[in-house]
């Protein structure tokens, strides 16, 4: 998949990664839940579980703060971002 072409300034913008290294969601916890994978937020670097997951907490994040790029919190899924404005995924293996 050629996953460049869909680029976004919001994600052509990035000029590094953040990625505090945090292994669960914290709205989560707080409400006892489970996830099935972390996104980190790239403009405040908290971390909430991904839409495959029951709470979606990372597209709440982002409709609730406009938030717009989330990256894998995990470091074994690959150096993607993913923008929620514009449904746009792309490579950022060369920010790290
Ligand atoms: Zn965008
Ligand atoms: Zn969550
Ligand atoms: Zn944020």
């Amino acid at each position: 998949m050629p996953l460049k072409k869909n680029v976004c300034h919001h994600i052509a913008d990035l000029e590094s990664l953040k990625n505090p290294g945090i292994d669960y969601c914290e709205e989560c916890i707080k409400t006892g839940d489970t996830w099935l994978h972390l996104r980190v937020c790239q403009t405040c670097g908290k971390v909430h579980c991904c839409d495959s997951s029951p709470n979606r907490h990372a597209a709440k994040h982002y409709e609730s703060t406009g938030h717009a790029v989330v990256i894998p919190a995990e470091k074994n899924a690959g150096a993607w971002a993913y923008c929620f404005v514009h449904q746009a995924m792309a490579d950022v293996s060369h920010l790290k």
